[in-house]
C-alpha cells in the first residue's frame, strides 16, 4: 500500500489542523495535531512510498493512528491500484477517477469504483429524450455494457433534445442509430439492441437476465412503468425512473426489498392525470444527468441511492430541485409486500439509515431513558445516546450520527456498536414501515372523548387537593380517635355473618377494581394507554394495571399514575372517617346499618393501603420510591446486595450487580432495611384482621352447622362460609405444594 493524500487545503491554528474536505461546501474537519504528524503525513503521503518508508522519513515509530485518523475523514487513498490502470485508460477516465476519489478511502479506491462500472450491464428502456441523455452520461462514465430497447424511428421533432441523433438519421431505427453513436464514441462500452415494443410484465422480465440496473426512460404505453416495476422487483434489479409533465421534470428509483416500490406509492391512488411531454434539451439534460448519477450510486456504491422511494422534482420555471418525503414499503403492496427484507442481520454499516421514529427519549436524572413503548423495552443511556437518536431521527446515516455524537462528546463514539445493541434488543427493525392505524369509529371516538374528560376531572389540581386533604384527615382522625377506625369485627357487620362476608368480598373486589381504574385514568391523563388486566389471586379476582409505558415520560409525570391507586384508597378511608366523626359529633345522623357498612369500606381501604408496605413485592409504594430516589431496578439490586451479605453471590449475580447503576447500588445498601416495614404490615394484616376475622366466622359457622337443621338456610350458609374460608386459607400452601410437585415432575430444581 502506498498512501496518497487527496489534494485538500488546510490551515493550522496552534495545535489544531483544520482541513477543508470539500472546499466549495465548506465541510471542515478539525484535528488535534500538536506534534504535526497529521500535517506532515498530508504532505508526505504522495503515493510513491509505502507506509514504512513514510514513517521512516517522518521519524515516527507508529504511523497507524495518524493513518486511521486521516482515513476515517476520507482523506487518503491507496496509489497502488492506480498504477495497474493502463496509461491510455487512465488518461481517458482521469476526471471520473477524480470524482470517485472524493468518496474513496484506503480500502475502497476510485479504481475499485471504476471497475464496478466497467463490469456493469444496464438495460435502458427507451432511447428518446431522457434515454439518449442518460445513455450519453452512462457511456461517458465508462459503463461496460448497455442494452437499448426502443421501437421508434428518428423524427425531425426529436432533434431539439435527442443529441445522439443527427439530421441524416431521420427515418432510421433509434436503437440502431444510438448503438452506432455508442460505438463511435467509446470502445469501452459494448452495446446490444432490441428493436421491439414492450407490451407486458413478461416482456420486461425476459430482458433482465444478467442486468445490474434498469433505466426506465419510457412513457408509452400507459401501464409501462407498473410493468417495469413488477418485473424488476421480482428479479431484484434496481430501476431508475424519470419523466416530464409541463414545466417540471422528475425522477425516482426503486431498490427491491429495501425501498418502497412504485406499487407501494400508487396504493390507494384513485386516478392519475396523463403527463404531457414538453421536453427540451436542457430539461432532458438535467433530469437525465440526475438519473445517470443515481444509476452510478447503485452500480458503485460510492454513496447511498438518493432517490430510492423518493421523487425528486426539478422546476424548470424556478430552477429549484426538491424532494418529496420518502414513501414507505407497504406490507399490503401486491408487488413487494411479500418480499423478505434483503438487508441481512449484521449488515449494519456506516452508510445505514436507521428508523428510530418509534423510540421515546426522556431525561431521567443524569441519563436518558430510551424506550420502545410498543414492546415495553427501556434502556438507560448517557446524554450522547440521546444525541445519536436525535441525529438518526433526522435521517442521518450511522456515519453522520457518529460525527455528530463524537463532536458532542469530545471523543470518539462508536455509534455502529450502539445501534447494534439496540437491534439486538429488538428496539429497531430494519426496513420496517409504520403500519397505519385504522381510524376510530364515531362511537369509539365519543367514548374516547368521555374517558379523556373523566381522566382530566379525576386528576385536576382540585382533585389532587381533595385526595391530599382526605389522606391528611384520615391520619389526624385515626390518631385522635382510634375508636372510629375499622377493626376485624366490622367484617360481621350484619346479623347474618354469611351475607356480611359476601358483601365484604364484593366490596374488596370492587374497590380493587376502582383502585386500578385510577391508575389507568391517571396514565391516560398523561396520554399513555396503560393496559388493565384482570387476573385471579387465590380465590379473589384481582385487577392489575401495566404501567411500564410510564417509563417513556419524564420522572415528575410518573408520580401521578403510581400514586393514583393509593389516592383512591386514602379518599375512601378519609371520607368514611369524616362521616363517622360528623355522626359522633351529632352534625349528621348516619343510618345504623350504613354506619356499620362504612367500617367495611374502611377495612377494605386499610387492607389496600397496608398491602402497599411490602416493598419487596414491587407495590405502588415501591414504584413511587424508585421514582423519588432516582433509581431503576432497586428491587433487584437491594435483593442482590442483601443476598451477597447473607449468603454470597454467584458469578452471574455478581456481574449483574456490577452492571447496575451507581444510584441503585448506593440506595440499595440501606433500602432493604425498609423491608421490615413490609414485614410489620403483613403481620398486622394477618394477625390483626384476617386470622381473627376468619376464626370468628368459622366458630359461628361450625356452631350453626351443628345446631341447625339441614333444611334451614342458615345451615347451608354456614357450610358455604366454612368451605370458602377453608379454601381461602388452604389455597396458598396447596398452590405452593402443587408448584413444587410439578417442578419436581418436570425435573426443574425447586
Ligand atoms: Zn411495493
Ligand atoms: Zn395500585
Amino acid at each position: 500500500m502506498r498512501p496518497l493524500a487527496k489534494t485538500v487545503p488546510w490551515i493550522r491554528e496552534g495545535t489544531d489542523l483544520t482541513v477543508a474536505v470539500n472546499p466549495t461546501a465548506a465541510d471542515l474537519v478539525r484535528f488535534s495535531d500538536p506534534d504535526h504528524v497529521l500535517e506532515r503525513l498530508l504532505d508526505g503521503a504522495d503515493g510513491t512510498r509505502t507506509t514504512d518508508e513514510i514513517a521512516a522519513a517522518l521519524g515516527v515509530a507508529d504511523l497507524g493512528p495518524a493513518l486511521t485518523t486521516l482515513d476515517e475523514a476520507r482523506l487518503l487513498i491507496d496509489a497502488d491500484p492506480l498504477a495497474t490502470v493502463p496509461g491510455t485508460e487512465r488518461a481517458r477516465w482521469r476526471n471520473n477517477l477524480g470524482f470517485l476519489e472524493s468518496f474513496a478511502n484506503l480500502d475502497l479506491g476510485p479504481v475499485a469504483y471504476h471497475r464496478k462500472l466497467r463490469e456493469a450491464t444496464v438495460l435502458q428502456l427507451g432511447v428518446g429524450g431522457l434515454g439518449s441523455a442518460v445513455l450519453m452520461d452512462l457511456v461517458g462514465f465508462g459503463v461496460g455494457e448497455v442494452i437499448l430497447v426502443d421501437f421508434d424511428t428518428v423524427e425531425p421533432a426529436n432533434l431539439n433534445r435527442q443529441f445522439v441523433y443527427r439530421t441524416s438519421d431521420i427515418g432510421q431505427s433509434k436503437v440502431e442509430r444510438a448503438a452506432e453513436w455508442v460505438r463511435e464514441f467509446s470502445r469501452d462500452t459494448t452495446v446490444r439492441t432490441v428493436a421491439d415494443r414492450i407490451g407486458s410484465v413478461a416482456d420486461v422480465a425476459a430482458l433482465l437476465d444478467g442486468v445490474d440496473l434498469v433505466i426506465a426512460a419510457i412513457d408509452q404505453p400507459e401501464d409501462i412503468q407498473t410493468w417495469i416495476n413488477e418485473a424488476c422487483v421480482a428479479a431484484g434489479v434496481p430501476c431508475v425512473y424519470g419523466g416530464f409533465s409541463f414545466s417540471k421534470g422528475q425522477y425516482n428509483s426503486v431498490w427491491p426489498g429495501r425501498s418502497g416500490c412504485l406499487a407501494c406509492l400508487l396504493l390507494g391512488e384513485v386516478f392519475r392525470l396523463r403527463p404531457i411531454n414538453r421536453a427540451t434539451g436542457p430539461s432532458v439534460g438535467i433530469v437525465g444527468g440526475l438519473m445517470a448519477l443515481e444509476a452510478v450510486r447503485y452500480l458503485t456504491g460510492y454513496a447511498e441511492p438518493a432517490a430510492a422511494a423518493r421523487t425528486w422534482v426539478v422546476d424548470f420555471a424556478t430552477g429549484e430541485v426538491s424532494a418529496t418525503v420518502r414513501w414507505g414499503r407497504s406490507s399490503k403492496c401486491p408487488v413487494c409486500g411479500g418480499l423478505n427484507d434483503e438487508e441481512p442481520e449484521g449488515e449494519l454499516t456506516l452508510a445505514s439509515r436507521i428508523d428510530v421514529g418509534h423510540l421515546t427519549v426522556v431525561p431521567d436524572g443524569d441519563d436518558f431513558l430510551l424506550g420502545d413503548i410498543g414492546q415495553g423495552t427501556f434502556i438507560a443511556v448517557p446524554e450522547v445516546g440521546a444525541v445519536v437518536i436525535e441525529a438518526l431521527r433526522r435521517g442521518a446515516t450511522v456515519a453522520e450520527a457518529t460525527a455528530e455524537a463524537s463532536r458532542f462528546a469530545g471523543t470518539d463514539v462508536n455509534v455502529l456498536e450502539f445501534v447494534g445493541v439496540l437491534r439486538d434488543r429488538g428496539m429497531i427493525r430494519a426496513g420496517a414501515s409504520a403500519e397505519e392505524t385504522p381510524a376510530a369509529s364515531p362511537a369509539r371516538a365519543w367514548v374516547g372523548r368521555f374517558v379523556d374528560g373523566l381522566a382530566r376531572a379525576l386528576f385536576s389540581r382540585a382533585a389532587w387537593v381533595l385526595y391530599a386533604a382526605a389522606a391528611l384527615a384520615a391520619i389526624v382522625i385515626l390518631l385522635a380517635e382510634p375508636g372510629l377506625g375499622p377493626s376485624w369485627e366490622s367484617i360481621i357487620f350484619l346479623p347474618d355473618p354469611a351475607l356480611a362476608l359476601l358483601i365484604n368480598i364484593v366490596t374488596v373486589v370492587a374497590m380493587g377494581g376502582i383502585h386500578e381504574g385510577f391508575h389507568w385514568f391517571a396514565a391516560r391523563r398523561q396520554g399513555l394507554p396503560a393496559r388493565l388486566r384482570i387476573s385471579r389471586r387465590g380465590l379473589f379476582v384481582v385487577f392489575e394495571t401495566d404501567l411500564t409505558r410510564l417509563w417513556s415520560v419524564p420522572r415528575q409525570q410518573r408520580y401521578g399514575a403510581f400514586i393514583a391507586g393509593m389516592a383512591f384508597d386514602g379518599l375512601v378511608l378519609g371520607g368514611c372517617l369524616v362521616a363517622r366523626l360528623a355522626d359522633r359529633w351529632g352534625w349528621i345522623t348516619l343510618p345504623e346499618t350504613f354506619g356499620r357498612y362504612l367500617s367495611v369500606l374502611m377495612l377494605s381501604a386499610v387492607i389496600a393501603l397496608v398491602s402497599q408496605t411490602p416493598l419487596f413485592m414491587r407495590t405502588d409504594l415501591y414504584a413511587v420510591l424508585v421514582a423519588v430516589l432516582g433509581c431503576r431496578n432497586l428491587y433487584r439490586v437491594s435483593m442482590l446486595l442483601l443476598k451477597g451479605r447473607l449468603l454470597g453471590l454467584t458469578p452471574a449475580e455478581q456481574s449483574e450487580l456490577d452492571a447496575a447503576s451507581e444510584r441503585d447500588r448506593s440506595v440499595g445498601r440501606w433500602f432493604s432495611v425498609l423491608y421490615l416495614v413490609g414485614v410489620l404490615g403483613l403481620t398486622y394484616l394477618l394477625f390483626g384482621i384476617f386470622l381473627p376475622g376468619a376464626l370468628s366466622l368459622i366458630i359461628w359457622s361450625i356452631q350453626n352447622v351443628k345446631s341447625t337443621s339441614i333444611t334451614s338456610i342458615v345451615f347451608w350458609e354456614a357450610l358455604t362460609v366454612v368451605l370458602f374460608l377453608s379454601a381461602e386459607l388452604l389455597w396458598p400452601p396447596l398452590h405452593w405444594a402443587y408448584g413444587r410437585m410439578r417442578r419436581r415432575l418436570e425435573g426443574v430444581p425447586a
